[in-house]
């Protein structure tokens, strides 16, 4: 039997997202790029995204995309709709089809310039920064679904990198074996639990092992490629033994962690209270914790930035990158 495309067997979702500026790109319908709120306010000079505040990446010249709507998890905070797009849910001859990394990267430019071209007869908007957006310099891969699902990884990174752009790459860490082989300009590993027990009821998965042997990986990566945690903090949930997760953060030993706060947003809503999302002083004494835990195992970390606005708390490691 012929596999099918995505847009065979989840049309009712894709029509929900594109309402909600999801713009699917290729031919296959399993990639899709997204302006922010973020990019809007950049463009106008309005300020900048707290990866421009922590990293040095400009908004209005950063396209947030995805190879991979499909992930292999089920977390409750995600914003996405995981029903309809858990890989793990298809059967054999539903199989994706995958578009080769050229046409998706082409689409991408090609759908950022379309969206950014509103912008050009705007009085609020600066003319610097709109002939800037018109060459975009970045490219997060990581607007949703599990980037690593996508077999083409490391070609996709190598486009994006022909072109002259840096990469963000952020995966959920069940795939260790995709991350020694690519080497964005940025891997993230999202860690959203200290133990198993919190991952499974966090994650609706069993890649508990799996995320171990990634963490280890991204230790091995130092030096390399700029490397970053992500825990995403849910209160209620996750927000418990700031040494259990030392213990694992010491396995990746990465350049920085963020300790971010869920955000109520999405189909999560679907899922987790209001009462769920953290307060940024909240997430930013567990982000102390965290690195007074990690300090007290012999890897030095320190608190050296934070955005309120978007519940983020930076911490650095002492030793470099
Ligand atoms: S790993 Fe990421 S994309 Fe997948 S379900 Fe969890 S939050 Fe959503």
């Amino acid at each position: 039997m012929e596999p099918k495309a995505i847009s065979n067997y989840a049309e009712e979702t894709i029509k929900t997202l594109e309402k909600q500026g999801y713009h699917f790109v290729g031919t296959h319908k399993h990639s899709a790029v997204k302006t922010c709120l973020w990019l809007r306010r950049s463009i106008r000079g309005e300020g900048n995204c707290y990866k421009g505040k922590f990293y040095g990446i400009s908004a209005h010249r950063c396209i947030q995309m995805t190879p991979s709507i499909f992930c292999n998890q089920s977390c409750v905070h995600c914003w996405r709709p995981l029903e309809a797009f858990n890989i793990n849910t298809g059967t054999e001859e539903e199989q994706v089809v995958w578009d080769p990394p050229e046409e998706i990267v082409e689409g991408c430019l090609k759908e950022q310039k379309r969206l950014i071209s509103g912008f050009k007869g705007s009085p609020k908007t600066d003319k610097d920064a709109f002939a800037e957006a018109e060459v975009p310099k970045h490219a997060a891969i990581s607007l949703i679904g599990e980037p690593t699902l996508y077999p083409y990884l490391k070609d996709l990174i190598q486009e994006f990198r022909s072109r002259d752009m840096t990469t963000f790459v952020v995966s959920n860490g069940t795939n260790p074996e995709v991350l020694r082989e690519i080497r964005p300009y940025q891997l993230y590993i999202s860690l959203n639990a200290p133990d198993e027990a919190t991952y499974k009821k966090a994650s609706h998965a069993q890649y508990w092992t799996r995320i171990n042997e990634s963490l280890d990986e991204m230790g091995k990566l130092k030096g390399r490629t700029r490397r970053v945690i992500r825990v995403t903090c849910i209160e209620g949930l996750n927000m418990i033994n700031p040494t259990g997760y030392a213990e694992l953060l010491a396995l990746a030993n990465p350049d920085f962690i963020e300790v971010k706060a869920y955000m109520h947003i999405g189909y999560s809503r679907k899922r987790l209270s209001r009462d769920a999302m953290p307060s940024h002083l909240r997430v930013k004494e567990f982000a102390r914790e965290i690195a007074e835990a990690l300090t007290a195992l012999g890897y030095p970390y320190t608190i050296t930035d934070e955005s309120e606005i978007s519940r983020v708390v930076l911490i650095s490691s002492n030793t470099g990158l």
